[in-house]
């Protein structure tokens, strides 16, 4: 069971991924976390980041590659994030083959640009992982988290001026992978702007039909 989840930023691919991830028992693999992760330690990758930019094909597809020989991947995983150029999605395409894995759909969800500006930009994240929107999902307390009572914050990312250039990174990169997928027979289109809980719904059902 081996999916790809495909969006533009404020898609809420990151908030579906972790409902299927733990209903169907397959592993999370979101190169934007690991990024998050190596941008602590590299100063380059921090830059890009914080500018809405992408991180080089290379790099990813490097990191990505030696991600999917891991054991765990064996009984299934959902790419969160990646690919995101024509260039990954073929090199992806091309490690598959090497390590005989198959993928069974791609979820694509599909919001307008300015409903992820105002998801994006109302965001709220704190450290132990929860995530809150300012109108759409507040805390009870201002700034606080209602689980941990931890500082809540804004990515440096999700600044209105950063959303737009991811905004405008995904039309350019990121768009012509619908058709790519598309053609090869794997989209599945899923209206991102419906309940999160009715997403999910449609999500799961094309997983347990084995779509
Ligand atoms: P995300 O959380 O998926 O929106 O990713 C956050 C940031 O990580 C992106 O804006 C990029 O800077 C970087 N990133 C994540 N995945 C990729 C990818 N597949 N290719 C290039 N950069 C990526």
């Amino acid at each position: 069971m081996n999916y790809i989840l495909l969006g533009p930023p404020g898609a809420g691919k990151g908030t579906q991924a972790k409902k299927i991830v733990e209903k169907f028992k397959i592993v999370h693999l979101s190169t934007g976390d690991m990024f998050r992760e190596a941008k602590k330690s590299d100063p380059s990758i921090a830059a890009l980041m914080e500018a809405g930019k992408l991180i080089p094909d290379e790099i990813v597809v490097n990191m990505v590659k030696n991600r999917l020989k891991k054991d765990d991947v064996k009984n299934g995983f959902l790419l969160d994030g990646f690919p995101r150029t024509l260039k990954q999605a073929k090199e992806l395409d091309k490690s598959l083959k090497t390590e005989n894995i198959k993928i069974d759909g791609v979820f694509s969800i599909i919001i307008d640009n300015e409903e992820a500006v105002k998801r994006i930009s109302g965001r709220r994240v704190c450290k132990c992982g929860a995530s809150f929107h300012i109108k759409f999902v507040p805390p009870k307390d201002a700034d606080k988290c209602d689980y941990c009572g931890g500082q809540l914050t804004q990515r440096a990312d999700d600044k209105e001026e950063v959303v737009r250039e991811r905004l405008s990174v995904y039309d350019k990169q990121t768009k012509p992978l619908i058709d790519y997928y598309k053609n090869s027979g794997l989209l599945i289109d899923i209206d991102g702007l419906q309940n999160e809980k009715i997403v999910f719904e449609q999500i799961s059902k094309f997983i347990e039909n084995g779509r």
